[in-house]
């Protein structure tokens, strides 16, 4: 781990950007929500984009043909919070508890390896952070993300 002061808009970006291509693919739409001053946090920049990497390409996976996929950065006095939602089917309460598990995988063609949330989580404790899964109303998955400001 490799940590240093962080401003996070460009970490979102350069992310997307790497996603562009996939999202035109899966004929999937996007929309990032930012605030207009620098967001820092003492974060490794490379954790940072697999973890984004990782919740939008799941979010990608799981979206119906021109989905949108948001993804809100907001900071307050005490936190700062990423959150990123899809309108794919979400997941179910019986899913929820094992999906930060390593291997578990309900993709069924190829590419389902099952670790790219067990590392999403393993890299957001080891910014002291938190993730959690809610529903996304009316339909699909958000995933938020917290980082306490010391
Ligand atoms: P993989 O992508 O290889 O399946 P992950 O650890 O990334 O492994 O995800 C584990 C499981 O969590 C997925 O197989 C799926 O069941 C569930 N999941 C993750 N993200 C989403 C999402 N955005 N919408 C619905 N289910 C999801
Ligand atoms: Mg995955």
């Amino acid at each position: 781990q490799n940590l240093g002061q962080t401003d996070i808009i460009p970490v979102i970006n350069e992310a997307m950007n790497l996603l562009d291509p996939t999202f035109k693919k899966n004929e999937v739409k996007y929309k990032v929500i930012l605030p207009k001053s620098p967001v820092l946090l003492k974060a490794d920049t490379i954790q940072l984009t697999q973890v984004i990497f990782n919740l939008a390409l799941n979010a990608i996976y799981f979206s119906p043909k021109d989905g949108l996929i948001k993804i809100i950065l907001e900071e307050t006095k005490k936190k700062i919070v990423l959150k990123i939602s899809d309108e794919g089917p979400g997941i179910s309460a019986e899913n929820v508890q094992k999906i930060f598990q390593p291997f578990f995988t309900t993709k069924t063609v190829g590419d389902g390896s099952g670790l790219g949330l067990s590392v999403v989580h393993g890299i957001i404790r080891a910014h002291r952070g938190t993730i959690d899964y809610q529903p996304n109303i009316p339909k699909g998955a958000t995933f938020i993300i917290t980082f306490p400001k010391q």
